[in-house]
């Protein structure tokens, strides 16, 4: 009977501990960014708002820059090219990349991109939902990247149709 009464105490203080240590829902979903969102951009090669973090400036070792880019909803880049190709991880929200004369492809957080050298493209945010993407540059010492004319609206509003 005693005996009984000490494992029934037990087990009611592992339930309690059990029960007490659970972390509540919303904490456990809640994450930070990885990466800081950086400066707004304020030059004329983004259309909406967009931020900006250099996490890797260029060198002569490396020969590669990377950023970390964040696009609220409806911002994008211009059309541009990288004389050594670009690599796009995307780590939160979705958004489109589009090639020149090709149809807008869907991103989102998860989606891994492949530039081609010297391909006239675009990336950014939907029009509902913000992106945010690390831009991998290679291959620098072949040029950097050359920026060209805005995404018009009129563009920007024919995804998907
Ligand atoms: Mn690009």
């Amino acid at each position: 009977m005693k005996c009984n009464l000490k494992f029934s105490l037990l087990f009611l203080t592992i339930l309690f501990v059990a029960c007490t240590n659970k972390q509540p829902e919303t904490a456990k979903q809640k994450t930070e960014p990885t990466f800081p969102k950086g400066d707004k951009i304020t030059n004329n090669n983004f259309t909406g708002t967009a931020w900006l973090q250099m996490l890797i400036t260029n060198d002569s070792t490396y020969n590669t820059s990377i950023g970390n880019v964040t696009f609220e909803p409806g911002a994008r880049t211009n059309w541009h090219k990288h004389p050594g190709g670009q690599i796009l991880l995307i780590t939160d929200g979705s958004g489109y990349y589009q090639e020149r004369g090709k149809t807008a492809q869907r991103i989102q957080k998860g989606d891994i991109v492949k530039i081609p050298p010297d391909t006239e493209h675009w990336h950014g945010a939907a029009p509902d939902n913000g992106l945010a993407h690390i831009a991998i540059s290679p291959k620098t010492n072949k040029g950097s990247v050359v920026w060209l004319q805005p995404v018009t609206d009129k563009e920007y509003g024919l995804i998907g149709k």
